[in-house]
């Protein structure tokens, strides 16, 4: 049987914009716009030029991208003709292959909000998509409100629809405003809407309120609907929208789907999905959600000692799918509650070759047992855990070692009479027979300690030149008598990938330290720098 084509259209630049504390510049936006592109996604919405400087900016010029590049814009004021209106005019002019016209299809917004005639709005829509027809745009119409207008007055919701359709546009979007919709609703609803136009014409538009955007979105194309919009790690205002991140991989290997329709995102674009999960994130200055679905760094992490003997054995025996089809990986996690078979998968993971009754084996759980006692946390640092793996095995060569470091924290006036605090940091290394002093000055003790520390090493520098510290962690342990500091730093590396280092001391400074030189050593190691 033939599959039928089911279409991706990402918001991210557009509704993904709505969200609290997110504010793309136009770099974000041709960035973004890019690694979309490359992920196959038909239609990417760029914005609403004229509404604001970056959006106009956007579209003033051709982007050569290879998607259908989508301007977004509300149709014709009411009481306007569509060749007098200077928003409609701005969106006819924006550098887009397609427009997507933002409409009013529930009556009571239509009289309440556009304080307009229900004849009135349908006459908008048609003219706004005439006018861009003309302009040989290919045409979407959101309905705005759709379910809820649906529920109140389903003639006029379906007038509205219908009116752009007839009208020629390419796509009428049933757009779940509000997100409060639930999935039997929408299938319903989007049922009974694909009896009066065509499915390969009808799109949805999902909000997270209830947590089932997802749901609401396949719900839509189980009763017809042939294209879901969506934005990157379900990005938008309130609780966000559909998540094109965990949509794809549903779409692409759960028979279901993958049976029934094509999508236009390869296999091999697939296994690009965690990278540009998290690389939206980098971008965003964000952690990503370890726990999101398919590209979190647990969303194939097992901690239980009979499961990880299990995944040794079979991997497909404890995931729904497997973890490289998405550009994820298997973690299996190291803690005291950990038996020895989580220590071996992992050690086989990272490639280290052990034979399964050498005592080093022991003695390696044993360490981790103590160390995690006194608050180093292994399965959240895999990087640590590696290192002290390869040390206890013996393999990790002593590239260069800190003799010294002074840290110097002043408050003081400034030249201007400005209270001002400022850090410097200097570090003695010593690689090889060479001694090395450097120093920095940071925006607080730790940065400038690792600033610091990675200014010079000497014959290793350029194997660290791309490291770049993420995120750092800092928490107050209440271990017995008294309180330990843990700090978990995560680093990236040009390659992208990410790893997570941990230290732990009463001292904040030396707990980051440790943290710090397991970074360090770490993408050593996995640069293969010689010893
Ligand atoms: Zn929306």
């Amino acid at each position: 049987m033939a599959r039928e084509r089911l279409y991706l259209f990402d918001t991210t630049l557009r509704d993904g914009a709505q969200t609290n504390g997110v504010d793309f510049t136009l770099a974000d936006k041709l960035a973004i716009a890019g690694m979309l592109d490359d992920l196959g996604i038909d239609y990417v919405e760029g914005g609403y030029p004229g509404a604001n400087p970056t959006d106009s900016e956007l579209f003033a010029e051709d982007r050569d991208l290879g998607t259908t590049f989508t301007a977004f814009g509300m149709t014709r004021r009411p009481g306007r003709s569509a060749s007098n209106d200077p928003g409609l005019a701005a969106l006819l002019d924006a550098k887009a292959d397609a427009i997507c016209f933002v409409a009013k299809s529930w009556d009571y917004h239509v009289k309440v909000a556009l304080e307009t005639t229900e004849e009135e709005n349908l006459a908008s829509i048609r003219d706004s998509v005439k006018a861009a027809k003309a302009k040989g745009r290919e045409v979407l119409l959101d309905c705005e409100h759709f379910f809820d207008g649906y529920k109140a007055n389903p003639k006029y919701a379906l007038a509205c629809a219908k009116a752009a359709y007839d009208e020629g546009a390419r796509w009428v979007v049933l757009c779940d405003t509000n997100g409060g919709t639930l999935p039997h609703e929408v299938e319903k609803i989007v049922g009974e809407v694909c009896k009066v136009i065509p499915g390969d014409h009808v799109g949805i538009h999902a909000h997270n309120d209830t947590e089932q955007a997802v749901a609401n979105s396949f719900a839509a194309v189980r009763a017809g609907a042939r294209q879901i919009q969506g934005t990157l790690n379900g990005l938008g205002e309130r609780c966000g929208n559909a998540n094109l991140v965990s949509l794809i991989p549903t779409l692409k290997l759960k028979p279901e789907f993958a049976d029934k329709f094509d999508v236009n995102v390869s296999d091999a674009a697939l296994k690009k999905l965690a990278h540009v999960s998290h690389a939206l994130d980098e971008r965003l200055n964000r952690a990503s959600d370890r726990h999101a679905p398919y590209v979190g760094e647990s969303a194939f992490a097992t901690k239980a000692g009979i499961h990880a003997s299990a995944i040794v054995k079979d991997p497909a025996t404890y995931e729904h799918v497997a973890p490289d089809t998405v550009g994820n990986r298997r973690k299996v996690l190291v803690s005291e509650q950990a038996g020895k078979s989580n220590v071996l998968a992992e050690l086989e993971r990272i490639g280290l070759k052990v034979d399964k009754d050498d005592p080093r084996i022991a003695r390696l759980l044993e360490i981790v047992k103590e160390r995690e006692a006194i608050g180093y946390a292994y399965e959240a640092a895999d990087a640590s855990f590696e290192l002290l793996a390869r040390r206890t095995l013996g393999t990790v060569p002593n590239y260069f070692d800190v003799t010294q470091f002074d840290i110097n924290v002043e408050q003081r006036n400034n030249a201007r009479g400005d209270r001002v605090t400022v850090t410097m940091a200097v570090v003695k290394v010593k690689v090889g027979e060479e001694n090395m002093i450097s120093a920095a000055e940071g925006n607080g003790p730790v940065n400038a300690l690792d600033l610091a520390l990675r200014k010079d090493l000497g014959k290793y520098q350029k194997y660290i030149d791309d490291l770049k510290l993420t995120d750092y962690r800092v928490r107050i342990l209440n271990g017995g008598t008294e309180a330990v500091t843990r700090v978990l730093i995560e680093s990236e590396d040009k390659a992208g990938d990410r790893w997570t280092t941990v230290g732990v001391s009463p001292n904040i400074i030396d707990a980051s330290f440790q943290a710090l030189m397991d970074s360090i050593v770490y993408k050593l190691v996995k640069s293969k720098a010689p010893a």
